[in-house]
């Protein structure tokens, strides 16, 4: 009798729907969440009261906890995030986040129509790549540019393009694995060549690629050791050596160089990374690079070359079903701009900005974060800025460790798993790292727009 007078108290969706907060919902959330929500809660209490529970059922009780499932299941599922964790190009966070100009020119063009594949001048149909070519060939030296979707991509065609049933010679010491399952042996099957290992794990000669060639070599292609360093005795040969063997046999060479790093970053205190252009200058038939590890910008493969290469790669039908959109087109060319200003660029994109930052500055955002931090919970952990070390991420510059500062927190009432869980859970999510007992948060990756919500997710989850 009593869980019958409770089951009645319970409201129906339709008395929900029609109730003030009713109205609301509607107004903000669609209407099929809105009865999502309310069912879902009006079920839970139903079940509730058939156990036993005897809290207030009335609109008024469980409106709050609707709008709280309302809003759960109308929240995007990719979510802006928070990374501390000072891995610059993280690719599972993303790799490169997008510069304020490549944002603009992504939303204008996004929001009308534009001249994607249009000749302006002619009134005439028009390639989507001429856009960006020539700024792509300014930059690098090279004769001819196209795009695709990745780096990934950019190697497939290009194996597709001219080695298909055909063999392409590769040191042992390149071929890599690259996060997300690019593994050269597999992509190099995939397209249909015949991969032809040469050399040992840390040492080739040229040698070894004079002796592997055949009639049935289509390519010589040299991998960038990306996300790996063969260290101690090794040898490799260098792509003006490539160049010799294949002008002398017309086998045209290609370095997949991964990271596509635009300016050379060792005035900037950051070793380690040939630039595009001076793999271009070496004659390189073909050089490919991706969008968004060093260049900045989006995920895009970039391929140039000789032009009689790139003709024959954008005719390979394989190339449309490659093709990048127009917002990919509008954030790459607006950040390849910016490196016609290399100070400029070193400053406005942010992965170069991120990866160039002097510890000094560093150090300064993160006492900034400790200070907004302080006043709230230092009776909850203990909180100091340490020195610690970010990476670059993305698969470049793996043996470089870039001083930064952090800021370390020791939660006092609950364990550091259990912080860093309740920071990843959060909303922004924040995602930080655990080093023993504490939680770094790496400054170098928190942008300056993010310290108070920062904040104020770590005094949420504290408290
Ligand atoms: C990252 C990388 C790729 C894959 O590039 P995506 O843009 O991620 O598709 C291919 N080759 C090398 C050497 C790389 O470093």
């Amino acid at each position: 009798m009593e869980i019958r007078y409770r089951l009645s108290q319970l409201p129906s969706v339709d008395e929900c729907l029609k109730s003030s907060y009713g109205g609301k919902w509607l107004d903000s959330f669609p209407r099929k969440l809105v009865l999502r929500g309310i069912r879902e809660v009006i079920d839970s209490r139903r079940k509730e009261i058939l156990n036993g529970a005897t809290s207030d059922v009335s609109i008024d009780a469980i409106s709050h906890d609707i709008e709280k499932t309302i809003k759960k299941y109308s929240a995007y599922k990719l979510r802006p995030l928070i990374n501390a964790t000072g891995v610059v190009i993280h690719t599972n966070l993303g790799r490169s986040i997008l510069s304020d100009k490549a944002i603009d020119h992504v939303t204008k063009t996004a929001r009308s129509y534009s001249n994607l594949e249009y000749e302006i001048t002619t009134g005439k149909r028009g390639k989507r790549y001429s856009n960006i070519k020539d700024i792509i060939k300014e930059l690098t030296g090279a004769e001819d540019a196209v795009v695709v979707n990745n780096n990934a991509a950019a190697v497939l065609i290009c194996l597709d393009t001219f080695a298909k049933g055909k063999e392409v010679i590769v040191s042992r010491g390149e071929l890599v694995e690259i996060g997300g399952s690019f593994r050269i042996p597999e992509v190099m099957e995939a397209s249909g060549a015949l991969l032809r290992e040469v050399g040992t794990t840390n040492k080739a000669h040229l040698a070894d690629y004079e002796n592997a060639l055949c009639g049935n070599t289509a390519l010589l292609l040299k991998v960038h050791q990306s996300n790996y360093r063969v260290i101690g005795f090794t040898e490799e040969v260098p792509i003006e050596k490539l160049m010799k063997i294949g002008k002398e046999y017309k086998i045209p060479v290609v370095a997949d160089l991964g990271s596509g790093c635009m300016i050379d970053l060792k005035k900037y205190g950051v070793h380690g990374e040939p630039t595009v252009q001076e793999i271009v200058s070496t004659g390189a038939d073909i050089v490919t690079f991706s969008g968004d590890k060093l260049l900045g910008g989006p995920q895009a493969g970039i391929i140039v070359g000789k032009e009689k290469f790139i003709q024959k790669i954008q005719n390979n039908p394989l190339l449309r079903a490659m093709r990048i959109d127009k917002m990919t087109l509008a954030s790459l060319e607006a950040t390849f701009m910016q490196y016609l200003d290399e100070e400029k660029a070193i400053k406005e994109i942010p992965t170069l900005r991120m990866l160039t930052e002097s510890a000094d500055v560093i150090k300064r955002r993160a006492k900034k974060i400790l200070s907004s931090l302080k006043k709230d919970i230092a009776d909850h952990a203990k909180l100091e800025v340490i020195p610690d070390e970010s990476q670059a991420g993305g698969g470049s510059l793996p043996e470089i460790d870039f001083p930064t500062f952090a800021v370390s927190v020791k939660p006092s009432n609950i364990s550091v798993n259990e912080l860093e869980k309740r920071l990843r859970l959060g909303s922004p999510p924040v995602i930080a790292r655990i080093k023993g007992d504490a939680l770094l948060m790496d400054a170098r990756t928190v942008q300056e727009g993010e310290i108070k919500m920062l904040a104020n997710s770590v005094i949420a989850a504290l408290s």
